[in-house]
């Protein structure tokens, strides 16, 4: 026997994981707190999904429906897919962690984008494989730097489309020129999970993609315009043979039965996300002009956030910025971890919650 660890020791690249940190919760201050922080939806979950949650509460003896069959037909009804390839997630982040643990092992590479969601190389990681980071330019993921890193040892290519926390979006055009790049053992996830916020001609979720190519799988989530963030659901789209190798791999019982219904009501409620894609449309576009108009730099962002850069003047940094909103009740989201430590990321919140955020941060600036 060899001489082993004093305790056991995790696989090879677990402890290379920094742990994702959430956007805070709390803030310092007495004053009313607006939770800008995470990308949840001002208007909440429609009233039906909320509905057919309390009422999937009455009875719990009951094991969920392990298939999730009901969620999927409505799901398959209302996108005009075919059910037997989409699979349900517990959030999309499950999703995201089973196509690395189905195609990712030790040796293995998997592509993101610089500025790209950081539940991506968490995955990688956490499967063994080696995140490559393709660099972006002005923060927008660039085809070419990925197809320019993809090697034989390449497995998957995680795309967050429109990308958080930039808001930065790729056309679709660039979308096919990406995957018709790649290899065909290479597996694209295009993650759309604020597929619905955006109103752009040149823009496309995937849905066609996934449908049509043997190496495309689309994912989608419940968390964000749905507003159902705390019941963790999300879902995905794909060819028939990837959709076989993740549902051999997740929890038989991975969407518990409240999140199932509520989901299914959610996705019939029509009316109620064009109300959320409204008030996003309208008040993304005053938060943009109102801070441009305070002298900071905002990116153009199509999702339901907004990125703003701050100076480096000590005084006016993020870093700064960011403790003087939250003293105020103003939680905005620090993305340090993501290599912008000069920029905060503010999700579009109520009226309220928007007037708030840019006062306080025209006060911050003027002080
Ligand atoms: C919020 C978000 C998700 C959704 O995660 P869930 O697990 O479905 O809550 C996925 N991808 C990106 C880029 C996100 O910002």
């Amino acid at each position: 026997m060899q001489p082993q660890s004093t305790h056991p020791q995790p696989r090879p690249g677990i402890l290379d994981i920094a742990p994702y940190v959430p956007g805070k919760a709390m803030s310092t201050g007495g004053a009313k707190l607006h939770k800008l922080s995470s990308n949840e939806s001002p208007l909440g979950a429609s009233p039906k999904a909320l509905a057919a949650y309390r009422e999937a509460g009455v009875d719990l003896e009951r094991y969920p429906d392990g298939s999730s069959a009901l969620l999927r037909a409505a799901i398959a009804e209302v996108h005009g897919l075919n059910a037997d390839r989409i699979i349900c997630g517990n959030g999309s982040d499950e999703i995201l962690e089973l196509v690395a643990r189905c195609y990712i092992g030790p040796g293995d590479e998997a592509i993101y984008s610089e500025y790209g969601f950081l539940v991506y190389k968490i995955a990688i990681l956490a499967a063994g494989g080696t995140p490559v980071v393709a660099p972006e330019r002005n923060l927008t993921t660039d085809v070419d730097a990925i197809l320019e890193r993809v090697t034989d040892r390449t497995k998957v290519v995680f795309l967050a489309n429109p990308n958080n926390p930039t808001g930065t979006y790729l056309p679709f055009d660039e979308v096919k020129r990406l995957q018709a790049g790649l290899p065909p053992h290479v597996l694209l996830v295009l993650d759309a999970a604020y597929a619905e916020y955006v109103r752009r001609n040149d823009y496309e979720a995937g849905v066609e993609l996934a449908a049509t190519a043997p190496n495309v799988v689309m994912t989608r989530t419940f968390s964000k315009i749905h507003g159902l963030a705390a019941l963790r659901l999300g879902w995905g789209y794909g060819p028939a043979h990837v959709i076989d190798a993740l549902n051999r791999v997740r929890g038989p019982f991975n969407i518990n039965t409240a999140a199932q219904a509520a989901g299914i009501a959610s996705i019939r409620d029509a009316s109620f996300l064009d109300l959320a894609i409204a008030h996003n449309e309208k008040w993304r576009g005053w938060v943009t002009e109102e801070i441009t108009a305070l002298g900071l730099t905002v990116t153009p962002s199509v999702g339901n956030f907004v990125l703003i850069h701050f100076p480096e003047t000590p005084g006016k940094t993020a870093a700064e910025a960011d403790s003087y909103l939250s003293a105020r009740g103003c939680v905005l989201r620090a993305v340090g971890a993501y290599g912008l430590p000069g920029a905060l990321r503010m999700s579009i919140g109520d009226e309220e919650a928007n007037r708030a955020t840019v006062g306080i941060l025209k006060e911050y600036l003027s002080a």
